[in-house]
């Protein structure tokens, strides 16, 4: 699957960096892996050894940040689980509080619907780590324990750089924010090194700043059940697009499918959605969202939206129909040949 989602990452590149073999388009490439998937980053018109210099500090950075991130390998957050977990305390470096600030502030702005603090209930799943062994569920008392508990980033204090919790059942997963808040880092970086025309683009989530010389970055848009692009979006400017898609990872028990986006209400995955794509300004708050609006689904999208101040939605649903705001709509090339239903809200902004 991984390899798949590479290819992926590879075609949504190629149709950001339109044009990038052709020897007078002055793009400057470079990719690695972070936070599991294939990082590309794109910058037009930068200086080589600049250009060079910069990435390799991003790349620096994004191994940091994962290592530092991660939920259950040792590192900030890990530690910082420990000492939470039977309703304890501890202390963070000053430079981790930005991103758990950042992220349980999304966190209430969703309605809890994107819950940075699920850890134990992502574990019970096997999706923080290897996957469950073939055919078997989590066991539905443990699961009912969590959801009674319930866990949520209400429970956390934070005072200095002391973080406390009144809830024993409280471990941050940021796997659903922080590719995005990485990418945000890794934007400000180019932009203090006076670089501002650049894609980072992290396995088909990515943030595009400036412009690919006279034209808008052109980004692809993966379909759900197809190893083919759904649609296609035009940016310029700032503009982040993410996608959430139960497509990600997955595993089947008796034909049904068990996706790693889990909804903090009922501790199962979310059902009804199969992918949802927001485009908006800052990467962090699009991850965020995308998240919470899977969870969401198509009868409560609109209204998560409003409250989280994401003005371009599109949520493909598990009969196919795509729902979005009208201004999304007038954003979007739908793929030759895709027919499905398309079902319009009321404006969002
Ligand atoms: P994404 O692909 O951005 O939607 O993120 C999915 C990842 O976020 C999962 O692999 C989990 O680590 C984590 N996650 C799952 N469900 C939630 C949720 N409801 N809120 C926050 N994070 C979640
Ligand atoms: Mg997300």
């Amino acid at each position: 699957m991984i390899e798949q989602l590479t290819r992926l990452g590879y075609l949504l590149l190629i149709l950001g960096a339109g044009g990038c073999s052709t020897q007078k388009d002055p793009v400057f490439h470079d990719q690695f892996f972070a936070f599991g998937t294939l990082i590309d980053i794109t910058l037009y018109g930068a200086e080589l050894p600049l250009a060079e210099s910069v990435c390799k500090q991003i790349e620096q950075d994004f191994v940091n940040m994962h290592a530092s991130w991660h939920a259950w390998q040792p590192g900030q957050l890990s530690s910082l689980n420990s000492q939470l977990s039977g309703a304890g305390a501890g202390t963070v470096e000053p430079s981790f509080l930005p991103l758990l600030d950042e992220a349980n502030g999304l966190s209430l702005l969703s309605e809890g619907l994107f819950n940075p603090v699920l850890g134990n209930l992502i574990a019970l799943w096997g999706f923080h780590d290897n996957a469950l062994p073939v055919g078997t569920l989590p066991d539905s008392t443990a699961i009912r324990d969590l959801l009674v508990q319930a866990p949520s980033v209400n429970d956390i204090h934070i005072d200095g750089t002391l973080i406390s919790s009144r809830n024993p059942t409280v471990a941050y997963d940021l796997g659903g924010f922080a590719k995005g808040y990485a990418i945000d880092r890794a934007i400000d970086r180019l932009r203090e090194s006076g670089i501002h025309n650049a894609i980072v683009n992290a396995g088909g989530d990515l943030r595009a700043i400036g412009q690919h010389g006279e034209r808008p970055w052109r980004i692809g848009i993966r379909h759900p059940r197809e190893s083919s692009i759904i649609a296609s979006i035009e940016i310029s400017g700032d503009n982040s697009v993410f996608t959430s898609g139960d497509y990600e990872r997955f595993f089947e028990v008796d034909g049904k499918r068990y996706h790693h986006i889990i909804d903090p209400r009922t501790g199962y995955p979310a059902i009804n959605t199969t992918s949802v794509t927001v485009i908006h300004s800052n990467a962090a708050t699009a991850d965020a969202a995308t998240t919470a609006l899977f969870v969401a689904g198509p009868d409560e999208w609109l209204s998560i939206a409003l409250k989280m101040g994401i003005s371009y939605v599109m949520l493909i649903d598990n009969q196919g129909i795509i729902h979005m705001n009208p201004a999304m709509q007038s954003r979007i090339h739908l793929e030759p040949g895709i027919n499905a239903e398309i079902r319009l809200s009321t404006p969002l902004q």
